[in-house]
């Protein structure tokens, strides 16, 4: 990590240092100077008036009644707020990252879509969602998802400095692959990154079979319409020889019949990719499908060469699945 040489070179410490404080940061969950106990107190002293590390505080935890999704309301150096969920499925431990503070892009439904877009994350106060995560709860997450509030693609420099920094080898070291960044479908973006070659995984939020119903549901397919997104999956499947992941939340009535099942085979027919079936969370304008609707769904892609699943998020009970973030936060204040 470069700042951290420098700044440490401009303190005349020795080049170990940078690695005793990444170790620290990183490796051992520290989140104050005060606790990196090789370092003199001289040394800690200046380093804490000089900066801060722990960009976010915890304004309020929520978790769930089986205690397997834990909601993290952070509070940003500038008051602003924003979410993390950390979900623990057995061996597998996922959090997910807010990239922005609120979203620009309005899709309508979506919790953070109805929230005005505030401003951008730093690298800094991405990686620390996680970090804090790992003091609070004292583990180590091994899936990582860029699916919390905001548009990762529209703040790409400061999501991909954080994804390189949490796969980083000396560091936290979370694999490529078990990073997914996703997006509602920013052409240019998607483009760039199959032409940046980056690891990360890549996940599209389709949601809809027609440009009619994605153009409702996703203000943004105006712009970038199914067609020329599904071009650019290709695109980037071609280019990588990476699977794309599809998403595609299941709302009752409005895209969730069988005739759209066939069309998304057919849209999706010769794509290297998968697709992971959400089933609508929250109490807004759309509901969830019955589980009789979801199977119907499923159906015409068994047999074929798509693999697709369901994404059955737990803590229901407390509003924590990705992409329904920031709406009980908006109802207590
Ligand atoms: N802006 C990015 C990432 C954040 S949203 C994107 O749109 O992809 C992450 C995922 O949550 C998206 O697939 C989105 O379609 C989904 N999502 C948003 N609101 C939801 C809701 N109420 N229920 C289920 N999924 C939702
Ligand atoms: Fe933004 Fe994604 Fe929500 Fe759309 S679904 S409003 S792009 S966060």
């Amino acid at each position: 990590m470069p700042e951290i040489g420098s700044l440490l070179a401009s303190l005349d410490q020795p080049r170990y240092r940078a690695d005793q404080m990444f170790n620290w940061v990183y490796k051992r969950h520290v989140r104050s100077f005060d606790d990196m106990t090789n370092f003199s107190k001289t040394l800690r002293s200046q380093l804490s008036e000089t900066v801060h590390i722990g960009h976010v505080s915890m304004e309020t935890i929520r978790s769930s009644n089986d205690q397997s999704t834990h909601k993290l309301l952070f509070r940003l150096s500038d008051g602003q707020f924003i979410e993390s969920v950390y979900m623990i499925e057995g061996k597998r431990q996922t959090v997910c990252l807010s990239s922005q503070v609120g979203c620009a892009l309005n899709c309508d439904f979506c919790a953070t879509g109805q929230m005005d877009f505030i401003r951008n994350l730093t690298a800094g106060e991405i990686v620390d969602q996680l970090l804090f995560i790992h003091n609070h709860f004292q583990t180590e997450a091994t899936n990582i998802v860029f699916m919390g509030m905001g548009e990762p693609f529209s703040n790409y420099e400061q999501v991909l400095k954080a994804a390189h920094l949490i796969s980083h080898e000396n560091g936290i070291a979370i694999g490529k692959r078990k990073v997914t960044i996703s997006t509602s479908g920013i052409i240019p973006t998607i483009r760039r990154f199959a032409d940046d070659g980056e690891k990360f995984k890549l996940a599209i939020s389709l949601n809809a079979t027609t440009n009619a119903v994605r153009d409702q549901l996703m203000p943004i397919n105006k712009r970038y319409p199914i067609g020329e997104l599904l071009n650019v999956a290709r695109y980037y499947a071609t280019k990588t020889r990476h699977r794309v992941t599809f998403e595609y939340v299941l709302m009752a009535g409005v895209n969730d019949s069988v005739e759209d099942a066939i069309r998304l085979r057919k849209l999706l027919a010769g794509l290297p990719c998968k697709v992971n079936l959400i089933p609508y969370n929250g109490t807004g304008t759309y509901q969830r499908p019955t589980e009789a609707r979801i199977d119907a769904f499923i159906k015409p892609f068994l047999n074929e060469n798509i693999v697709i699943s369901v994404r059955r998020s737990k803590g229901d009970d407390i509003d924590a699945a990705c992409g329904q973030l920031y709406y009980q936060t908006q109802k207590r204040k």
